[in-house]
């Protein structure tokens, strides 16, 4: 098959499109052609180099295809089916696992992290992580749907346990993080604040239904805040941008406020004040990607269109660098693709 595989780490020349051998398919494997892949900041950061990576390696967590073969003790998926393919690597027998905490199991990984992932034609994985979907979905819009929205749903309900009516600031309106939280909040009748660098951007963000949107280049985030809350402050801060936001991020939660954070895209050093942690009750969560029943949640939820994934732009399979050059640029809004 052809696949697109990395020999070394390094920038985006180290990606490679190349014949490779087609997966081996295990007895109790699904394989699965891959049709469409969203690219993540994960496939950034496992290009640059992060413990664990065997190489050569397949980059791509969120897979979208069609089943090209079942091993014998696979039931209930015939050829040619579309399916999406849960990016949750688990070793679905420890307690955490069988417990639905898949996101806790020891060999958690996601696929194309510590494991091959979809930039690639064909990928072997269990049965459980196979989920049909129905063709009004298209690739694309299921490939845009797992990693994002189920962090994006964990930190929000899983971790923080949102409630109806509270104020949420994501920040990063245009990334993938950024736009399932925003729908989510909404989804939890929440008042909205976000964040982007540029008009068009903010536009999109509204039109997602944030309440208020704060152009980060332009205004102060924690002035912004503090006037949009009546110096209050919000009950949660959406994090996933890191150094840069950090210290505004912290300065804009209330008294007893949450910060959920999922990534550190401009950098993951940060410092924290612990008079301020205690005087001011701060709570301060990280989390990292989700379960395998919220991912069935999310996508119910997605079908039903009460989320929507947002699609940027697609690019063929051969040309995964100029998709990594464009991702790295942070000049999307919404899902950057690979069409297989
Ligand atoms: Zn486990």
């Amino acid at each position: 098959m052809k696949a697109v595989r990395i020999h070394q780490f390094g920038g985006p020349e180290v990606l490679i499109y190349e014949d490779t051998s087609d997966p081996q398919l295990r007895k109790d494997q699904v394989l699965v052609r891959v049709k469409a892949c969203s690219l993540n900041h994960l496939d950034l950061w496992v290009r640059k180099g992060l413990p664990g990576v065997k190489l050569p390696h397949i980059l791509g967590s969120d897979v979208a295809g069609e089943v090209a073969d079942i091993g014998e003790y696979v039931t209930g998926l015939k050829a040619g089916q579309r399916v999406l393919v849960a990016p949750m690597h688990f070793c679905g027998h420890c307690v955490k696992c069988v417990a639905g905490l898949q996101n806790q199991c020891r060999e958690f990984t996601v696929l194309g992290n510590a494991v091959d992932g979809g930039n690639c034609e064909l990928i072997a994985v269990p049965r459980a992580n196979v989920i049909p979907f129905p063709d009004s979905l298209g690739f694309n819009q299921a490939a845009s749907v797992p990693v994002v929205f189920v962090t994006a749903w964990h930190m929000l309900v899983g971790v923080v346990g949102v409630r109806p009516g509270q104020t949420v600031l994501v920040l990063g309106a245009n990334s993938g993080v950024g736009i399932a939280a925003i729908q989510i909040a909404k989804l939890f009748h929440c008042r909205v604040i976000t964040t982007a660098g540029s008009d068009a951007k903010l536009e999109k963000a509204r039109a997602l239904g944030a309440d208020y949107v704060i152009d980060h280049y332009k205004q102060k985030i924690s002035e912004e805040v503090r006037r949009i809350t009546n110096k209050e402050g919000v009950d949660i801060v959406v994090e996933h941008v890191g150094a840069a936001t950090w210290d505004e991020s912290l300065r804009c939660l209330k008294t007893a406020g949450t910060l959920v954070t999922c990534g550190a895209t401009t950098g993951s050093s940060v410092a924290v004040d612990l008079r301020h942690l205690f005087a001011r009750q701060l709570r301060l969560l990280g989390s990292y990607m989700g379960t395998m029943a919220e991912l069935h949640e999310v996508l119910g939820h997605v079908l039903a269109g009460r989320l929507k994934p947002v699609v940027d732009r697609s690019f063929p399979l051969k040309e995964l660098r100029a998709a990594h050059e464009y991702l790295e640029k942070s000049q999307m809004f919404g899902k950057v693709m690979v069409d297989v």
